[in-house]
């Protein structure tokens, strides 16, 4: 049966990723967009999720692609009404507001899927398979980009709830938190506040393992040229590198470089995102898991803050 689906603010990822992969996907239609203001899409327009769901359009599912900050309410309403919900990456803007989604999950039935885009990058779930086997000696890392390419005028990205550099760091984590065969945690963190600016621009985090493995990670937003989303994995056989944030697949003594092209493999991402989406909702379950967003509310908590020169867009 096909899902009736709704997309929940129309920014940046929403006319990018989403609006093409539902269109590409036979298991969704798109039955209504909910905007502030008219998108002239293609389909019934809703200017709140309210007005939609006391509307004359069915819907089945919706995709929340609005700022964390405005999250809770229309995913609790939905869920509320059996409406499955995906939730863009963060999926909230507090631990405890995401059990609160989960519970509502948990009460109506309707399906609640924490999608973690970066989790279908090409090359992740071969590394994760070839890491299981491995005995890990380190971790490194390394997420630097330019924001002012990546988010331009993107004001709510500088808020507490927008998590400033976390909101890609929390793509490095979603993949290390897939990767990795233990848990890991927190051991150290230092966040670079821009003087205007209430979010991070940049940080230095330390984790570690039961097992005493240190991960480090580097998170920049300030990066210009080439732009770096690495994690290297020093093990007992040698150093695999996943590159290109997770596209891309160098194990040691094996020629062959795993994956194709740059990052633009993000279309493929949101594809694999919304075929599991679908799945979920066939099987009836959730998909809930808010470990990465757990170690972004760590470094909050634990991190030492220094204060660098102001950002100016
Ligand atoms: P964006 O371009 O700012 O779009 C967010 C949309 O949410 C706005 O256009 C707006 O749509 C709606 N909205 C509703 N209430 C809002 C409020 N109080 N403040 C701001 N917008 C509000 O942001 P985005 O880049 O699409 O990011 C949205 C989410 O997707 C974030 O969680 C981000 O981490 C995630 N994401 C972004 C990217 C990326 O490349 N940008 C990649 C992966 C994931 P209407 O005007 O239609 O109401």
């Amino acid at each position: 049966m096909t899902i009736r689906i709704a997309v929940v603010g129309v920014g940046k990822i929403a006319r990018d990723q989403h609006l093409p992969v539902i269109a590409d996907n036979p298991d969704f239609a798109l039955a209504a967009v909910v905007s502030r203001n008219d998108p002239r899409l293609n389909a019934p327009w809703y200017p709140t999720l309210d007005a939609l769901l006391a509307g004359d359009t069915p819907v089945d599912a919706i995709a929340l692609c609005t700022p964390t900050a405005v999250r809770y309410a229309p995913a609790a309403l939905a869920m509320r009404r059996g409406v499955h919900c995906l939730l863009e990456k963060p999926p909230a803007a507090t631990l405890s507001e995401f059990e609160a989604m989960r519970a509502v999950a948990d009460a109506s039935g309707a399906t609640l899927f924490a999608s973690w885009h970066s989790r279908f990058a090409a090359c992740v779930d071969q590394a994760r398979v070839w890491l299981a086997g491995r005995q890990i000696v380190s971790v490194a890392i390394t997420w630097r980009e330019d924001v002012r390419h990546w988010h331009p005028g993107q004001d709510w990205i500088w808020e507490p709830e927008g998590f400033g550099v976390f909101d890609p760091g929390s793509n490095a984590l979603s993949i290390a938190t897939a990767i990795l065969p233990r848990a890991f945690f927190l051991s150290g963190a230092t966040l670079s506040m821009p003087a205007n600016r209430a979010a991070p621009i940049a940080a230095d985090l330390t984790f570690v393992d039961g097992h005493g493995v240190t991960i480090t990670m580097d998170l920049d937003w300030r990066q210009t040229g080439p732009q770096s989303w690495t994690i290297v994995v020093e093990t007992d056989a040698g150093t695999m590198e996943l590159t290109n944030g997770g596209a891309n697949l160098t194990l040691p003594g094996d020629p062959q470089h795993y994956g194709e092209g740059q990052y633009g493999g993000l279309r493929a991402e949101y594809a694999g995102m919304y075929a599991r989406f679908a799945a979920l909702i066939a099987a009836g379950q959730s998909d809930a898991d808010i470990a990465p967003l757990r170690h972004v509310a760590d470094a909050m908590l634990r991190g030492r803050r220094v204060t660098v020169e102001p950002f100016v867009e």
